[in-house]
């Protein structure tokens, strides 16, 4: 192996958090952000005119956008390459006072910037068609063809300026209050497990105990914390829905908007295609229930709440005859990889190579992993803590099919490259298929083989039963918040019903505060932030499920795809690659077949 490296080096961009050049560039960056709301304000002119412009104007406004354009793209890139810089430090040392220092100036930076520039915003939404038509055409502009068509489909929900700004001001209080309460709340309420008194976070953690009686007590103790605050998060979650119900009526001036339409447009898909999606996962739950009942086979027991993250029952037996190097990994990823295309294995060895990727565990380290990228030079970089289990090999996987998707997109301009939640998983959940099955293929004891099938049931159980259950509680939460205030109580029945809809007989009790103690149900900005989890997941096994059929010419069908991943919606990226159609169930029952084949793997296992 060459000279691989466990840390990363960032220092091409600056050499550490207390570099004297991080405040130069944040006082260059001030300084460009305040000429470009002066580039921009006379946009708001013609925008409030509210009048078409002439054609004999059109050469003068995209000279005026052109300009605008410009600046803030190399702007936005310098801004990247800071934030980028400074999340890299705290991620490794969450105590770096410096990076500590520096996070909310950037957080206030990007602020501005986005400020500076909204007139421009609205003008380009606002334009008529005919001036659209002449700014896609000058081929400076040319790179924003889809985000204006995919943004322009939301004319008719405009506001007027002023109202428009007036939200934006309002929500920094109103809306985002509310989730900021629900982080404060999370982070310091406290709950009992084993006489002990812990965080949630590591309740949460002791919820993947090999001990069952471990798990239960933190599973009872995070639900009994949330309990002592049910009223407060009803309130949160009241607020936050009311809100958001209350701007779709005021946006639906023109056409009734239904609640799931902003998400929709969001992850840049069409509602019959989230419709097929759940749908056909409702007809075939059954994966996903059989799943739980083949883990609950081989723990000899009937699996509960608590048990929905239990670890297969050999990982501690085996315990360090497992364990991988960051070497091996490495080398165990890019076989595997480049079985399937030579550069993408090659790629994985160039990350640790040029030391892109951070997984040596440390002290005061963050938790997770993640993949991001420096905006200029375009380059990924990888962060996670690898301490040699088959997990995070896997986890190590999906974070280099991140990068991998990053790098293919490396030449496109900055605005061809930004694509939406639903399809953001598609290579990295393809690059862990990649490495379960030839982890799978060289698996020589059946423990091993069980371990790899665990971790598939694991996820099927996940994103067929406990993703969908989320969706149904949150529609059903919008419909009762549009009768009224929704209390506690109610919350509690909502999610039994939702579990049970989707869990049946798979499980012995259903999790009724889930609504409290799951964060994703009070993120501010997002609504219906769980499906495009079920969507990365099933779209990835759909296109996985495509590799045979085309043979060699895959490799290129594949790295196309994830090109146009960032200027075109889900359906047309499939359409024009796989000659398929989303909206239509076949596109998700040959992914879901993709899911039986594993369970039923796990099933012969369990015996
Ligand atoms: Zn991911």
């Amino acid at each position: 192996m060459p000279n691989l490296q466990q840390t990363w080096d960032n220092s091409r961009f600056f050499t550490g958090s207390d570099d004297p050049q991080i405040a130069a560039t944040a006082r260059r960056l001030k300084a460009e952000i305040d000429a470009l709301a002066t580039l921009c304000a006379p946009f708001v002119e013609p925008v409030e005119a509210a009048a078409p412009l002439a054609p004999d104007q059109f050469e003068g406004w995209l000279a005026q956008v052109r300009a605008a354009h410009q600046q803030r793209t190399a702007t936005s890139k310098q801004l990247g390459n800071l934030r980028t810089f400074i999340s890299s430090v705290l991620s490794v040392d969450s105590r770096d006072a410096s990076a500590s220092e520096w996070k909310p100036t950037l957080q206030q930076l990007g602020a501005e910037l986005s400020q500076a520039t909204k007139a421009l915003d609205i003008f380009l939404l606002r334009a008529s068609d005919e001036f659209i038509q002449a700014l896609v055409a000058d081929p400076v502009l040319a790179e924003l063809s889809f985000s204006l068509r995919h943004q322009r489909q939301l004319n008719d929900q405009l506001l007027s300026l002023a109202e428009e700004k007036l939200i934006t001001g309002l929500a920094v209080n109103g809306l985002q209050g509310w989730g900021n309460l629900y982080t404060e709340l999370s982070g310091t309420l406290q709950c009992t497990v084993g006489g002990e008194s812990v965080g949630l976070a590591k309740a949460f953690n002791l919820l993947s105990s090999p001990d069952r009686t471990i798990r239960s007590e933190a599973w009872h103790g995070v639900n009994a914390a949330w309990e002592s605050r049910a009223e407060t998060v009803a309130a949160i979650l009241n607020a936050i829905n009311g809100w958001r119900l209350e701007e779709t009526r005021r946006r639906s001036h023109h056409r009734t908007l239904h609640y799931l339409d902003k998400s929709c447009h969001q992850s840049r898909i069409d509602r019959a295609t989230l419709d097929a999606m759940m749908e056909t996962t409702y007809q075939r739950r059954a994966i996903g229930q059989r799943a739980l009942k083949a883990m609950g086979q081989v723990l000899d027991i009937q699996p509960a709440p608590w048990d929905l993250f239990a670890p297969p029952p050999t990982s501690q037996s085996e315990g360090q005859s497992e364990g991988y190097t960051f070497a091996e990994a490495i080398d165990l990823i890019a076989s595997a990889f480049s079985q399937f295309n030579p550069a993408m294995g090659d790629f994985a060895v160039m990350m640790a190579e040029k030391g892109w990727i951070d997984a040596q565990p440390t002290p005061n380290r963050a938790t997770g992993a993640y993949c991001t990228s420096f905006a200029e030079p375009k380059e990924p970089r990888i962060f996670m803590t690898f301490e040699g289990s088959m997990n995070n090999v896997l986890t190590l996987a999906h974070e280099l099919g991140h990068a991998w998707h990053n790098w293919v997109m490396q030449d496109l301009p900055r605005y061809k490259t930004f694509y939406p939640m639903t399809l953001a998983e598609t290579a990295s959940i393809f690059g862990e298929t990649l490495v379960r099955d030839a982890l799978f293929e060289q698996a020589s004891t059946p423990e091993q083989k069980l371990s790899i099938a665990w971790e598939e049931g694991s996820a099927a159980s996940t994103f067929l039963l406990n993703i969908p259950s989320r969706f149904t509680f949150e529609q059903k939460l919008v419909e009762a918040r549009q009768r009224g205030f929704v209390i506690a109580g109610s919350l509690k029945t909502t999610m039994r019903d939702s579990w049970q809809h989707w869990y049946e007989d798979s499980l012995t009790h259903y999790d009724e505060m889930f609504w409290a103690s799951k964060l994703h149900f009070s993120i501010a900005e997002l609504g219906f932030y769980n499906y495009p989890y079920l969507f990365g997941y099933l779209f990835s096994l759909g296109i996985y499920a495509q590799k045979d059929r085309y043979g060699s010419a895959f490799n290129d069908l594949y790295t196309n795809l994830l090109r146009d991943t960032g200027s075109m919606t889900a359906e047309e990226v499939v359409q024009r690659h796989l000659q398929q159609d989303i909206r239509q169930p076949q596109f998700w029952q040959a992914s879901l077949d993709i899911v039986d084949r594993a369970v039923s793997r796990l099933e012969s296992l369990a015996l």
